[in-house]
């Protein structure tokens, strides 16, 4: 069967060598590879960086297959998945503000780092009155109910490790729609890896932790999981991993200074070895 890979940069900066290695990777190992814009947070999104990624994955020899799926001309598409989710009961609002997450999970008996729950114990009366006054809202999933809701096992097979069990639970009530953006990472990710048909999600390691709620997700909404790569991410002279504020190693200053794609291209494979 022919492996279907995606690479789905956010256009927040321009590439760095750590994009150039994850997207070589799938590159290399997928018959069919696609390109993807998660440009959803379109107040951080620029037409400059999606601009860039087309041109500098074609200046490194990485041509995609098909169409480039632009996330952000596709919110129907997350709204119509998140309709399927609240009509199952499995969302409700959160109209709590950072400071207010922050002050409960001071509380004694918080579990660290996870929604507290203030707004799923709101009563349906409450929630009605706040909705109808318009307070801005985000979408969470209820993990507990969700959790219950799904019958088949929740795994994912990742290369290099084996059978790993999901646990979801590590996320709490994770936020699937924002205040300021109608859908999230992980709804979107999980939406289109399922349309493009990806049958190996190849990314860096930091995403593995998204990977354990994606699995649930798939399991909500009738996916298939694919299997997961989580490759090693690369780290620059200071030893810390490559980010878009380190203007050096973009795809974009190497060429400046005159790097040859070959050159680049040699040195991922050396990584790769
Ligand atoms: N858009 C994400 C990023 O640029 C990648 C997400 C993924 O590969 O699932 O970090």
């Amino acid at each position: 069967m022919a492996v279907i890979s995606r690479f789905a940069p956010s256009p927040t900066g321009y590439l760095h060598l750590g994009h150039a290695y994850s997207a070589w990777l799938g590159r290399r190992r997928a018959g069919i590879w696609r390109l993807r814009l998660e440009d959803i947070d379109t107040a951080r999104c620029r037409e400059e960086y999606a601009t860039a990624i087309l041109e500098d994955l074609a200046w490194l020899g990485l041509a995609w297959d098909g169409e480039v799926r632009v996330q952000s001309r596709h919110f129907p598409d997350y709204a119509a998945a998140l309709d399927r989710l609240r009509e199952r009961g499995l969302l409700y609002p959160c109209f709590c503000t950072r400071a207010d997450i922050a002050r409960a999970q001071s509380a004694p008996h918080a579990a660290e780092g996870l929604y507290p729950g203030t707004c799923k114990r709101l009563g349906a009366g409450g929630r009605a009155l706040r909705l109808a006054a318009g307070e801005p809202f985000a979408l969470r999933l209820d993990m507990e109910r969700a959790r219950r809701s799904v019958t088949r096992p929740l795994r994912f097979f990742e290369e290099g490790e084996g059978w790993t069990e999901a646990w979801p639970e590590r996320h709490g009530d994770a936020v699937l729609a924002r205040k300021d953006t109608p859908t999230s990472y992980h709804l979107c990710a999980v939406h289109d890896d399922a349309l493009q048909c990806v049958s190996h999600v190849i990314r860096g390691e930091d995403l593995r932790p998204a990977t354990h709620l994606h699995v649930l997700l798939q399991a909500l909404l009738g996916y298939e999981t694919p299997v997961y790569v989580h490759h090693r991410l690369l780290t620059g002279p200071d030893g810390r991993r490559l980010a878009k504020r380190d203007q050096a190693q973009t795809l974009r200053g190497l060429r400046e200074a005159g790097v040859q794609p070959a050159e680049i291209r040699t040195g991922l494979e050396r990584l790769a070895a």
